[in-house]
């Protein structure tokens, strides 16, 4: 027996080569489970295995369903997910699409799709069973790596082990991170790093609720402790997602899909007391618009070029070729505040809550060291001997 397999239970081995795949064996008969690019076949005989009478794909890849004409061509029975049969048999349409061959930040479907298409036997919805020799294999819908991608619960001599293609590489890891790419706009959409964590973290959970004492995946490790295999794998998922957003421009395109929290800003008692000498309006508003509604932000920035910024200019001419007084905006009140903060020892940590950032990045964006505050700080260091005075 060579040294590819790990037998798992009397009649359900792994063969490992360039990928996984799950032989589930009875006489001379056999199930593949993801037969990959078919690696398998000339060592099923080690086995005993003489037929495959069923092939099983948990998703259209080539890389995982590369075989799936060849074993069809053969005779074998091919069975794939009902969400993904169209991958398999039109495949000819999917090629011939120019929309699947350009803009590839669509990976719904993939473009590791089958070079030709296969015929398909039977397709399995969610919640399907099939019975064959001493197994029970159990179809459940998990997409995440694919949108129709499906694992296979196969209970055989007391075990119950989840096939799960590509959900998970090993505990705490996935095979790639470019499938989880989904647009959150459009089908294409460049803004969809990660789109399809949510459907992904969910498949994990379905397949935990299964209580599976092992899970196979099409490329990686066999996972003994699959609880701690997904609680691992959603606390790296969150902590790569924050980190992404943190440096991304998403959260401004897509403000909507980030409510902000609800924190308080608290008031700096000078604003305070000029807020109080202000007549307190009943719609609860301290500004309005010239019309008594409700104040608009581009009226604002009218108002601070046409009312500010026009009338001072000459009070702060600033130098030919470089940035100066009227091109201030109002976002500069926000770097203006954030240096403001900075020169006067505000922990960086109270700053980024009070701006809304999750990075300290983006605090030192809007901090500009001023010549003088340079000056200052520089002032602060002292000698060996003791404070450096004049000579
Ligand atoms: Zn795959």
């Amino acid at each position: 027996m060579s040294n590819h397999w790990t037998h798992l239970t009397p009649h359900l081995a792994i063969f490992h080569g360039p990928g996984n795949t799950g032989v589930l064996h009875d006489g001379s008969r056999a199930v593949l489970i993801d037969a990959g690019d078919g690696a398998v076949v000339p060592y099923l005989a080690e086995l005993g295995v003489k037929t495959v009478a069923m092939a099983l794909f948990t998703h259209h890849h080539r890389d995982t369903a590369g075989a799936a004409e060849i074993l069809a061509g053969g005779g074998t029975g091919v069975v794939v997910p009902a969400g993904e049969r169209q991958w398999f048999e039109e495949v000819t349409a999917f090629w011939n699409d120019p929309a699947y061959r350009w803009h590839l930040y669509n990976y719904r479907p993939s473009h590791l799709m089958l070079t030709a298409p296969v015929r398909v036997d039977r397709a399995l919805a969610d919640g399907d069973t099939l019975d064959w020799g001493p197994a029970r294999i159990t179809a459940l819908a998990t997409p995440g790596h694919t949108d129709g991608g499906m694992s296979y619960i196969v209970e055989v001599d007391g075990h119950r082990v989840s096939f799960s293609g590509d959900l998970l590489y090993d505990a705490g890891q996935c095979w790639e991170l470019h499938s989880l790419q989904k647009g959150v706009v459009t089908d294409w959409d460049y803004h969809g790093f990660l789109g399809a964590r949510e459907a992904w973290s969910a498949s994990l959970r379905r397949v935990l609720t299964e209580q599976p004492d092992c899970l196979a995946p099409s490329h990686g490790r066999l996972m003994a402790d699959p609880p701690t295999a997904v609680r691992l794998t959603e606390e790296r998922l969150s902590a790569i997602y924050a980190n992404y957003l943190a440096a991304s421009t998403v959260r401004s395109y897509f403000p909507q899909s980030f409510p902000h929290p609800a924190d308080a800003l608290p008031i700096h008692p000078e604003l305070l007391r000029v807020l109080e000498t202000m007549p307190r309006h009943p719609d609860g508003r301290v500004f309005h618009g010239p019309w008594g509604g409700v104040l608009k932000p581009d009226t604002v920035r009218r108002v601070l070029i046409d009312a500010v910024l026009t009338p001072l200019k000459d009070k702060f001419p600033g130098q030919p070729g470089f940035r100066n007084f009227t091109h201030g905006r109002l976002h500069s009140f926000r770097h203006f505040f954030c240096s403001k903060c900075a020169t006067d020892g505000v922990p960086e940590q109270v700053v980024m809550r009070w701006l809304g950032h999750t990075s300290s990045r983006m605090v030192q964006h809007y901090y500009h060291l001023h010549d003088e505050e340079s000056q200052r700080q520089m002032n602060k260091l002292t000698s060996v001997g003791g404070p450096i005075t004049a000579s």
